[in-house]
């Protein structure tokens, strides 16, 4: 038998208001693949750290979010949020199962393009569309969700010369009851703003209002907060049809449904705490079937879910770098992996499991990226069995906001691969190269 290793004891202060009443959880399951393909096998062919997507996942959980909404209310569409995953292979899975894309910014408004999606099925939010971006947005019809007074008159400006109407809608900021208040995207329902913005819009005569929508935040665990938006928006969508005879055609209440991860500081994991797709489709179909629309003027429900699609079918794998022992005592570990490869290890506490057999000794130790910067810290305190340098691990629920926060800083970004629905993986974004890196860079004359 093989000897075992030695550890030092160490005398460690009790950390006893950790515990909470239903006793520590401690999920000490090795993590040794993902859709059946080793983990192993995936750092061995593609490099560590290493992202992978399932597919599997992403289209279950757009499936059933469109299930929990469909079989609620007759007429329902998604838009793949594009910032929380624009990979473009990812947004391929998303728009082949039926999803129309919704982008803030020009670039990801050319995506979806290149993605094939038809220009009508293109939303384009955010407080930023330059004047190009419009007008490629206004050429293809797409739906131009104007966010302040400066965008309703640039774009009114821009149209002037064109003789086609385009399609808009305006983005409200609402009290939901979930403070501090969300005001500074869109115009406020209580002030009167959003209706000042909507008879603006139709005196112009140059726009044609053709729905009403709202974002009311994000990893909102409150649903009731959904019900006001949804009154709000359909108050407003009353008015403009009875005061200005315009039937909105729809009602976009944005996306923000939070995903199953913990935020810091939370007392119960997110897995039992948050709200289902479910229960959000609840308040928000009943608010609307209960406003008293007259049936053939029931407006389309348009949603824009991003982290609730696709969170849990991300992981990262990594490779543990080194043990240390802190001057307090309290066991270091470090990952291959920081906080500029996993943005969001800044708000959740994300699962972190070994992908390997393991022996029963576990101890609270804090988990370090490879940074040479004080806060590069994935998990502050996790319990976890003793890694060795060369293991593996695999962090979970990542597969939002991380693949398009990440940044280039002292170590590169990793490979990105989407394991298909047969358990084949693909790499559908190669791992930066210091070529990469360097291209957009140029060298004076002077300097060379
Ligand atoms: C970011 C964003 C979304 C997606 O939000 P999630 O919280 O990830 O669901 C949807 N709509 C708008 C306007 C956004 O800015």
């Amino acid at each position: 038998m093989e000897k075992l290793k030695y550890e030092r004891p160490v005398i460690r202060k009790m950390n006893t208001g950790l515990m909470n009443k239903f006793g520590t959880r401690t999920e000490f399951e090795p993590v040794k693949d993902i859709d059946g393909v080793p983990v192993k096998s995936l750092i061995r062919q593609f490099g560590s750290p290493l992202f992978v997507l399932s597919e599997k996942r992403i289209r279950r959980n757009y499936q059933s979010a469109v299930r929990a909404f469909n079989t609620r209310y007759p007429k329902v569409q998604f838009a793949w949020s594009y910032k929380t995953n624009y990979i473009n292979a990812v947004c391929k899975v998303f728009h082949q199962e039926g999803s129309w894309a919704e982008v803030v910014s020009g670039f990801e408004y050319r995506k979806a393009l290149g993605n094939g999606v038809p220009g009508e099925h293109i939303i384009f939010n955010g407080p930023d569309k330059k004047p190009g971006d419009l007008l490629l947005a206004v050429e293809n019809n797409s739906l131009i969700h104007i966010d302040h007074f400066d965008e309703l008159f640039l774009l009114l400006s821009l149209c002037k010369p064109l003789n086609r109407k385009p399609r808009v809608a305006i983005r409200v900021n609402m009290d939901t009851g979930v403070y501090p208040l969300w005001d500074r995207f869109g115009f406020n329902y209580e002030n009167g703003q959003a209706w000042t913005a909507i008879t603006r819009i139709m005196e112009s005569g140059k726009l044609n209002l053709v729905g009403l929508h709202c974002h009311i935040g994000t990893f909102m665990l409150s649903t009731s907060a959904y019900a006001v938006a949804a009154r709000k928006l359909c108050d407003l969508a009353s008015r403009c049809k009875e005061q200005l005879q315009v039937a909105v055609q729809y009602l976009d209440l944005g996306g923000g449904f939070p995903s199953t991860n913990t935020l810091k500081g939370s007392y119960l994991p997110g897995i039992d705490t948050v709200p289902s797709v479910d229960d959000f489709a609840e308040v928000i179909t009943t608010t609307i079937l209960d406003y008293g629309f007259r049936p053939d003027e029931l407006p389309l429900l348009i949603l824009e879910s991003g982290r609730v699609l696709i969170d849990d079918a991300g992981y990262l794998l990594g490779t543990v770098i080194a043990n240390k022992r802190l001057s307090d005592g309290r066991r270091a570990t470090i990952l291959d992996f920081g906080v500029n490869t996993l943005f969001t290890s800044f708000w959740y506490e994300h699962k972190i499991s070994p992908a390997q057999d393991f022996t029963h000794h576990t101890e609270d130790m804090v988990l370090y990226g490879p940074l040479c910067m004080n806060i590069d810290v994935v998990r502050e305190n996790i319990n976890l069995p003793l890694l060795e340098p060369g293991d593996h691990v695999v962090t979970h629920k990542v597969g939002a906001y991380n693949m398009t926060q990440w940044m280039q800083f002292i170590s590169m970004r990793p490979a990105v691969v989407m394991i298909d629905q047969g358990g084949q993986p693909h790499v559908i974004r190669k791992a930066e190269t210091l070529d990469y890196l360097q291209v957009p860079e140029s060298m004076p004359d002077h300097l060379k």
